[in-house]
């Protein structure tokens, strides 16, 4: 299938299509990716936008019995649900936290739901490109929500945060008094925490940690975007489906006033020239690591500096000035 008709029939929620669309921008071949550039571009002409919603949380902590009961609980008021799952432990070893077949098994029996597994083998700085990529054809497609799942390891929360419109936490109940050893930045991201196992024994320590997190949000720096009120903690059960329909609301209302007020597509926009300039700076960094004049350079000039030939300082002036020198096409070869 050519991209024109493979775009057309994402765009038509063709569900078959848009698993080989993601499986396009999911190659490392470099005539794939051409395709793929032309394949969302394509797709994006649809102009539909889904409420995307980053989830959070380490492995155990309840995120797959979440996103089966909150999504289920959507496609029950009709709406349509992907799920995408971002694991940074996959694209180092193989092996992956999030991409177990018989995770959310109901959900991906739902016609109304579309649930896609991390991929195994993409190399680790392709993840936020091909979530991007994947978030923007599940939107093409006609979801309404597209949830972008991640375990908190690493840089990937900060990178789901800055695709998402709305970022949630999902914690498990503390035993201690103490937070969790949840990274300040973390919090700062979230604009919804929520902690899951409210219920039998586990209620009150569930209802201690919330407290807990309350308070701890409560001392932040208000962010601009933030309706009073928010950020805020609330306990939830993904067990016994209790208090997902007042996160939803929760969801509904912050994206409310987000688009009354301006930010939502500030955001958007932000977020979108982030990663403008994020895939130029790789695009640079790539120049220097691929075989070629510049590599070469590199080389040579390395082994002036470690001989004492050449200072650091002059050699990088050397190599910096030979990048200006180069036209931008030859970046390209
Ligand atoms: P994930 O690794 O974050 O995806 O966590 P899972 O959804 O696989 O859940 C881990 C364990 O916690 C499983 O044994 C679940 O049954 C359990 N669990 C998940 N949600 C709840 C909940 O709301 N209450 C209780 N009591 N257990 C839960």
């Amino acid at each position: 299938m050519d991209v024109a008709s493979l775009a057309d029939a994402v765009t038509k929620g063709d569900r078959r299509a848009l698993a080989r669309a993601i499986t396009l921008v999911e190659s490392g071949r470099a005539d794939h990716r051409a395709q793929a550039l032309d394949l969302v571009a394509a797709a994006g002409h649809a102009g539909r936008q889904a409420l995307r919603i980053g989830l959070s949380g380490t492995p155990g902590v309840g995120k797959s019995t979440f996103i089966e009961a909150f999504g289920l609980m959507l496609t029950g008021q009709g709406l349509r649900v992907a799920v995408l799952a971002v694991d940074p432990s996959s694209a180092r070893s193989g092996g992956s936290i999030l991409g177990d077949k018989t995770r959310m098994e109901r959900l991906s029996r739902d016609p109304l739901a579309f649930i896609r597994p991390s991929p195994s083998q993409t190399h680790l700085g392709g993840v936020a490109r091909r979530t991007r990529e994947a978030v923007a054809l599940c939107e093409a497609a006609g979801f309404d929500v597209v949830l972008v799942e991640t375990v908190g390891v690493g840089q990937s929360e900060t990178m789901v945060a800055q695709l998402c419109d709305i970022f949630v936490l999902l914690l498990a109940p503390a035993g201690g008094d103490e937070l969790q050893g949840v990274k300040r930045g973390i919090m700062e991201m979230a604009d919804l925490i929520l902690v899951n196992k409210a219920d039998g024994e586990l209620k009150p320590a569930a209802l201690r940690t919330c407290a807990d997190y309350a308070g701890a949000l409560h001392l932040l720096r208000r962010r601009p975007q933030d309706p009073p009120g928010f950020p805020r903690a609330m306990t939830v059960s993904a067990l016994d489906s209790a208090g997902l329909a007042a996160a939803w609301d929760d969801m509904q209302a912050l994206t409310g006033w987000r688009r009354d007020h301006g930010h939502f597509t500030a955001t958007r926009a932000a977020q979108a020239r982030h990663w403008f300039e994020h895939e130029v700076r790789q695009g640079l960094l790539a120049i220097l690591t691929r075989p070629g004049p510049v590599r070469d350079s590199l080389a040579r000039l390395g082994d002036a500096v470690a001989r004492g030939q050449v200072t650091p300082e002059a050699a990088a002036a050397h190599i910096l000035a030979e990048l200006d020198q180069r036209s931008f096409i030859s970046f390209q070869t």
